[in-house]
């Protein structure tokens, strides 16, 4: 039958590009503990990660358009086996793009932060969305007692310290295993 053909063709593919996510997984977990230990990454390790996580996404699509050719060609009786191929995938792409995401806003640069907080058009002070620093009826900066966050506060080095690093990651990156990469709306008590 040309359709089995076609199938196994196709299931070769995706194995291959199931190998690209693996060895996306091998780069990031040796990082990633190092990360736990110490939230501050080299600038080389950075970039590299930053350019295999662009990468990633155009894996994603890949596996997307196999995947769905595989099921469309499949028969009824086998199409379980493929829908938890795509499971496994799926959930070990969010699993590793949201540490990954997690590792490059932790390193992110006071100016970065910022920017990254405009983008997201959240309050500078509680880095909550919904009000602008002026209303925002959170406390102001520790040091300088102005309307900014304290992870938004310019340091005199622009060395971020190992603690801030790690608390601005997860002040708007959830640390769920899930892989979402999601506002905490925990941590937004003044709304
Ligand atoms: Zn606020
Ligand atoms: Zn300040």
């Amino acid at each position: 039958m040309p359709e089995t053909t076609e199938i196994r063709e196709l299931t070769r593919k995706r194995g291959g590009v199931n190998h690209k996510l693996t060895n996306f997984v091998k780069h990031v977990v040796p990082i990633y503990n190092t990360f736990k230990i110490n939230p501050s990454l080299d600038d080389e390790v950075i970039i590299e990660l930053q350019n295999r996580l662009d990468k990633l996404e155009i894996i994603y699509n890949e596996f997307e358009g196999i995947q769905l050719e595989i099921e469309s060609l499949s028969a009824d009786d086998v199409l379980e086996g493929h829908y938890k191929e795509r499971d496994e995938f799926t959930d070990k792409y969010n699993k590793y793009y949201a540490i990954t995401k997690k590792m490059l806003n932790a390193n992110l640069s006071i100016d970065d932060r910022i920017a990254k907080v405009s983008e997201l058009n959240l309050c500078k002070n509680c880095l909550c969305s919904g009000h602008e620093s002026a209303g925002c009826k959170a406390g102001s900066c520790k040091v300088c007692k102005q309307k900014h966050n304290k992870l938004l506060h310019p340091t005199v080095s622009g060395k971020k310290s190992v603690e801030e690093a790690e608390s601005f990651a997860s002040s708007y990156v959830s640390n769920d295993i899930e892989g979402s990469y999601v506002m905490l709306s925990t941590v937004c008590t003044y709304i």
